[in-house]
């Protein structure tokens, strides 16, 4: 049986945590912000090592997610829902339908969604028990829909830096090509681009480089790879004090979630006159192709419409970054404030 308690943290509108000892799980969902909407973001399953872990890591993430909603202008707020479960040990079935209950007495002001660790089989057992659970309709993987927005927000990029979006012939090093970087690959390939590409998987660049021409790249070293593009599409914090003064390209833009480990990081990107496109606003497609099916008319053509206005997001934060002479993850920050600080009339 779910047994819960209700928790106080300053700057977030709530707070629940779960016990299920039947289970054998403890959750926590944290709703940042539901100015713009309710709050839309994954349910990540991890055998974190203290509660402590676990609730650093959900109000990190909801937080990231009303700033991400928000700047695709996406009637939605920002939460996150975090389970300590070893799925080694637990009964996967009754995990996700007890997150289903823990998720509807939040009663919509939260809606859940498949992320690290959780599926899309797991989210039709969640769907047992509530109604408030997004990706299980006809919106699909957002894999393909990520890597898009990544494309279109690189074009809109290219176009603030050299007044053309034409991708022929340029040099794209792309750090980690499992199902974003790979699609993406792909997109960039068909244009013409000269690519170079790392990943920890060998499997991956096989599959690549059976369908893309690619230079496969030491993955301690893409960072470093001569080019036009770095496009970081593994994991969180590939940009940091070590790794930024040796990059050798215009422009970064990737689809992986916090790629800058701190956010002075920013500074120095923009103090080295790289361009920097901040990560949540390059790799919103996966969520606004979410958002298209939460009224239950999902429509293919008209959500890659709406991602391809990421172009325009980006061309305004590199706008405001010149105008403002601040780095662009800041502009990026601010641009996400001002989006979601004041609530949107019903
Ligand atoms: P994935 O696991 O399919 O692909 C990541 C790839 O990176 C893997 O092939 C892995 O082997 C490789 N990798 C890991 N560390 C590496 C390293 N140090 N060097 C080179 N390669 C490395 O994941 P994904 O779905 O493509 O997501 C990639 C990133 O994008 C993650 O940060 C994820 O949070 C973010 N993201 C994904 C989506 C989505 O729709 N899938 C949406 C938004 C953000």
């Amino acid at each position: 049986m779910n047994r819960y308690l209700t928790l106080t943290v300053s700057g977030y509108e709530e707070v629940v945590r779960c016990n299920n000892e039947q289970v054998d799980f403890s959750a926590w969902i944290a709703v940042h912000n539901t100015n713009r909407g309710p709050a839309l973001g994954g349910c990540r399953v991890w055998n974190y090592s203290t509660v402590d872990d676990a609730v650093t890591d959900v109000l990190r993430l909801s937080k990231g997610m009303t700033y991400k909603n928000s700047l695709a202008r996406l009637p939605l707020g920002g939460g996150k829902c975090a389970v300590r479960a070893n799925l080694k040990k637990v009964d996967r079935v009754a995990l996700f339908e007890s997150v289903g209950e823990f998720v509807e007495t939040l009663e919509g002001r939260y809606i859940t969604a498949e992320d690290v660790n959780s599926t899309l089989d797991d989210m039709v057992h969640v769907q047992r028990s509530t109604t408030h659970v997004a990706t299980v309709g006809a919106s699909g993987n957002p894999s393909p829909f990520t890597a898009y927005g990544v494309y279109c927000a690189i074009k809109a990029g290219l176009r603030h830096i050299c007044g053309s979006s034409t991708l022929a012939g340029l040099r794209v090093a792309i750090q980690g090509v499992g199902e974003t970087g790979g699609r993406l690959a792909r997109l960039l390939d068909s244009e013409g681009c000269i690519l170079m590409a790392a990943d920890l998987n060998p499997a991956n660049l096989y599959e690549l480089s059976k369908e893309v021409d690619i230079q496969v790249i030491d993955p301690a070293a893409i960072h470093r790879c001569r080019c036009d593009i770095f496009s970081p599409c593994a994991l969180g914090g590939t940009l940091n004090y070590r790794t930024i003064p040796e990059l050798q390209c215009l422009m970064v833009a990737g689809s992986a979630n916090n790629q800058l480990l701190d956010p002075l990081d920013g500074h120095l990107l923009d103090r080295l006159g790289i361009v920097y496109i901040p990560d949540y606003a390059a790799n919103a497609g996966g969520i606004i192709n979410i958002s298209c099916e939460l009224d239950g008319s999902y429509d293919e053509a008209l959500a890659r419409k709406r991602i391809a206005r990421i172009g325009e997001t980006v061309k305004e934060i590199l706008d405001r970054s010149t105008t403002s002479n601040r780095p662009t993850s800041v502009v990026a920050d601010l641009m996400a404030e001002e989006l979601f600080k004041l609530k949107v009339a019903a």
